[in-house]
């Protein structure tokens, strides 16, 4: 149960997976689509190192909250 406020990052090197604990609603979806990175038994729940970054950036634009962001790490 917790309920603190919490943002997270996790990436894989190319991309960064931003979480944000509060905005989360535990709707799975994200967990749907790409199970492979999103893990809610596991702790760090998330593993951006076992998917590809256009696989992770499509997972991250189908959370439906907003609690997942990402940023590219490196521009251009
Ligand atoms: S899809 Fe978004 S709201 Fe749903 S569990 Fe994942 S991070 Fe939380």
């Amino acid at each position: 149960m917790d309920s603190k406020d919490l943002t997270k990052e996790y990436t894989n090197g190319e991309v960064t997976i931003i979480w944000k604990n509060a905005l989360c609603q535990h709707a799975a979806e994200c967990v749907k689509n790409n199970p492979d990175v999103f893990k809610p038994k596991e702790k760090p729940w998330i593993h951006p190192e076992n998917s590809s970054t256009k696989k992770i950036i499509d997972t991250v634009n189908k959370c439906p909250s907003g609690a997942l962001t990402y940023k590219m790490n490196n521009h251009e």
